[in-house]
């Protein structure tokens, strides 16, 4: 069985990321979706509110092989824990590559028997970030196409009122 760790904040889940779970649920056994709960970045969403979005968006996909879990220790920690072998990964610009080679070389060593395996960004979602669309949002602009459409609707009221 091949498993793989998608994590991320995912805050909120965009349609870039649900086009890298849905290639990566093709590649894979079973993915688990790992909620960074990291000090460094406070997520606006709630956990449980980014769960319920990942949640709407893949049953509409009617995609089932997957997971949801949070963890705030290390990433390589939580992968061997749920026994996977792999991390996934989106790619969008230059500036994804060169902070996702810091990030691969430090755990390459931590834990040389776990691979990353990386996506690249469809076109149309390479300038597409959580952060665009909490910025979008939250000045009243429409977020349609950006996030999965089974969404729109809360993630926008939610953010309106920030
Ligand atoms: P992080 O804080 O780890 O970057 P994000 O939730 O922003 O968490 O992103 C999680 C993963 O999804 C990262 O690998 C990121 O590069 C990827 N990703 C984000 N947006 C897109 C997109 N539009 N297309 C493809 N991959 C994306």
């Amino acid at each position: 069985m091949r498993t793989a760790v998608y994590p991320g904040s995912f805050d909120p889940f965009t349609i870039g990321h649900l086009d890298v779970m849905k290639r990566a649920c093709e590649t894979f056994d079973l993915v688990y979706v790992a909620l960074l709960n990291n000090s460094a970045k406070r997520p606006f969403f709630s956990k449980d509110e980014r769960v319920g979005f990942i949640d709407a968006a893949m049953a509409k996909e009617n995609v089932t092989n997957y997971k949801i879990s949070s963890f705030d220790g290390l990433l390589v920690d939580f992968v061997k824990q749920v026994g996977a072998g792999f991390i996934v990964r989106g790619l969008r610009a230059v500036t994804d590559f060169e902070y996702e080679f810091q990030i691969n070389a430090m755990n390459r060593k931590l834990a040389p028997d776990i691979d990353t395996v990386y996506f690249m960004a469809e076109p149309e979602n390479l300038f597409l970030s959580s952060s665009i669309v909490k910025e979008v949002a939250s000045y009243g602009g429409s977020i349609r196409g950006l996030v999965p459409d089974i969404n729109e609707k809360t993630i926008a009221e939610r953010l309106l009122q920030r």
